[in-house]
């Protein structure tokens, strides 16, 4: 069994059976990559590309919900072009050059970010996080049917690894049970709380920024115009800072520093995260919560 650790928002590569499963002894492969998050999926689209036979092994079948990563900016941009998948992100994103930064309501300073003219992306797009790794999987999609070796396993999860002088020999659990597989090259994307350097005993040093902030993506049609805003001691959160983007579907992102020593289940109620919002927003705008979060 691989026990999901999260809901998916699009169900992009299903378990399937592959020989490897039922082969007498473990299937060399030239790269594995653990982890089908944006950053194992661009660096497999990146080699498979340039004819590099590349296996992802990723534990659930599609990727994440909730907005997390929103802002991509122009240079991110520029990295999906080179891989063929930048169109699909501009086309969706929503796009922000300004930025407006207050002190309680009062605006104290803005910024442009892309001042001239010129330029093919702009200095940021806002796209929920599940649609940026979506268009990545579908250009591996288009790269696979053009002949690329990309190969992507979900519910495949890596447990345990040993390395050896040429070659990493990999523990993989699937719904069918458990294989084998070996990789000359293994690199990890596993994400911050990254399995593979625990199993390799490695630490990740540094050091963590002590404050929460509960984020909640709402939906509304309203004309708050599409630049970033940021407050600093708004009447609505008061002693401490707020965001908001507009994202895509009509969706918006909401940002509220909660400070460090908070009880988490408490502020992610529904009752508190909506008067929340509606402190922010006022009573005459109507919302759906679409994901909440809280993010340290
Ligand atoms: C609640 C939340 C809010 C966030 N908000 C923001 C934000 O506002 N702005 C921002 O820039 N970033 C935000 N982030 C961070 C952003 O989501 C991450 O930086 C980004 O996802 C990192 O990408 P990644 O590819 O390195 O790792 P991940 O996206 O974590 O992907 C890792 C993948 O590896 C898989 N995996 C893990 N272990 C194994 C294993 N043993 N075997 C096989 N597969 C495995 C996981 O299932 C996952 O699919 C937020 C994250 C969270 C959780």
């Amino acid at each position: 069994m691989v026990d999901p650790r999260y809901r998916t928002a699009f169900r992009l590569y299903p378990y399937e059976r592959v020989p490897d499963q039922d082969a007498s002894a473990p299937r060399r492969h030239k790269v594995v990559i653990v982890g089908g998050g944006p950053i194992g999926m661009a660096l497999a689209l990146d080699l498979g590309r340039r004819d590099v036979p590349v296996l992802i092994l990723d534990d659930h079948d599609g990727v994440g919900q909730g907005s997390r990563a929103i802002c991509f900016a122009k240079r991110t941009l520029e990295i999906c072009d080179r891989l063929g998948c930048g169109d699909p992100m501009v086309g969706k994103g929503v796009f922000w050059n300004l930025g407006r930064v207050f002190e309680g309501e009062e605006e104290i300073y803005a910024f442009n970010l892309l001042p001239e003219d010129g330029h093919r992306r702009p200095a940021f797009i806002n796209l929920q996080q599940p649609y940026f790794e979506k268009f990545i999987v579908e250009e591996i999609r288009r790269q696979q049917a053009a002949g690329k070796p990309i190969e992507i396993r979900g519910c495949n999860r890596v447990t345990a690894l040993r390395q050896h002088r040429d070659h990493v020999s990999l523990d993989i659990e699937t719904p069918d049970g458990p294989y084998r597989a070996e990789a000359n090259w293994l690199i990890a994307t596993d994400g911050a709380n990254s399995s593979v350097r625990g199993m390799l005993g490695l630490g990740f040093e540094g050091r963590t920024f002590e404050d929460n902030f509960l984020i909640a993506d709402i939906r509304m049609n309203a004309n708050f115009p599409t630049e970033r805003r940021f407050w600093f001691d708004p009447p609505f959160n008061p002693g401490q800072t707020a965001l908001m983007h507009k994202q895509p579907d009509d969706v918006w992102r909401l940002d509220f520093q909660l400070g460090w020593d908070i009880d988490r289940s408490a502020e992610l109620d529904e009752g508190r995260v909506r008067a929340r919002v509606r402190g922010m927003l006022g009573d005459a705008i109507d919302f759906d919560l679409v994901w909440t979060s809280i993010y340290t």
